[in-house]
């Protein structure tokens, strides 16, 4: 197992490595910083890349876990092969014990992907839409927005096919007006979790603490659980008026 210092993951599993920058929370990104400290590991670079012998990872995994899938790039970049995506989701379909997260800044790509494999046939199966929704239940899609101006991200991650969504705003670059997403609204879904967090690494960019009471305020109108991962720059403190937040989901206990 690929153990993880990601506080809301208990492993990482990373068949697909790379990506490109998208939006101004890419600016310090942590994969690309690690891609360039061990080129060995990685001869590609950045580039997006199938790791064939890290593929069936998690089917040796005989205790549940928490799976941050592709924490190293984004499943749902363009130059990721739908063949590859399919590969991926062939796994996670064999195992039902774990819960899959994943988080992407392009859920365009994934409502895309939803569509098709979801609707018309996952992997040649003819099983109907609500019956593949359901056998993924346990892969949750998880979107990244960090400023106002990605809000939009909101309203298309909330409309694909996936059972269970949440929201990622980190690094944490402006307010939010989030509570609007934590309910269901017609055409569209929820986030049934939020997780919070400032901007690590060399350069990184201050988070307020009104942004994040006001995003923690939504929460607890709504009932959705909060984590708070932490306040990043120069202060590691996971305490947010005086205690820790690791809520999860009841469906991803
Ligand atoms: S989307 Fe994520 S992995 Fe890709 S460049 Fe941005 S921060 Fe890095």
């Amino acid at each position: 197992m690929t153990n993880t210092k990601i506080e809301w993951a208990d492993a990482t599993w990373n068949p697909i490595t790379g990506c490109s920058k998208i939006s101004e929370g890419c600016e310090h990104c942590y994969a690309e910083r690690m891609v360039k400290r061990f080129p060995k590991i990685y001869p590609n670079g950045f580039a997006p890349t199938f790791h064939a012998n890290r593929l069936e990872d998690p089917l040796h995994w005989k205790k549940p876990r928490r799976i941050f899938v592709c924490s190293m790039g984004d499943l749902f970049h363009k130059d990721v092969s739908i063949e590859w995506v399919c590969k991926v989701f062939d796994v996670m379909k064999r195992c039902p014990q774990h819960t899959f997260l994943l988080l992407t800044k392009r859920p365009e790509i994934a409502k895309a992907f939803t569509e098709t494999m979801f609707h018309f046939g996952f992997l040649g199966s003819p099983e109907p839409p609500d019956i593949i929704k359901t056998r993924f239940s346990h892969v949750w899609l998880g979107v990244t927005i960090e400023s106002l101006e990605n809000l939009g991200r909101a309203e298309i991650a909330l409309q694909t096919g996936f059972k269970h969504k949440f929201v990622s705003l980190e690094p944490m670059l402006s307010s939010f007006p989030i509570g609007q997403y934590l309910f269901p609204a017609e055409h569209r879904d929820y986030f049934k979790w939020v997780i919070v967090g400032g901007e690590t690494g060399p350069g990184a960019r201050l988070m307020k603490y009104d942004w994040v009471m006001y995003v923690l305020d939504a929460c607890r109108r709504h009932k959705i659980p909060f984590f708070f991962k932490k306040w990043g720059g120069g202060n590691k403190s996971r305490l947010l008026d005086g205690r820790e937040w690791n809520e999860f989901p009841e469906a991803m206990k």
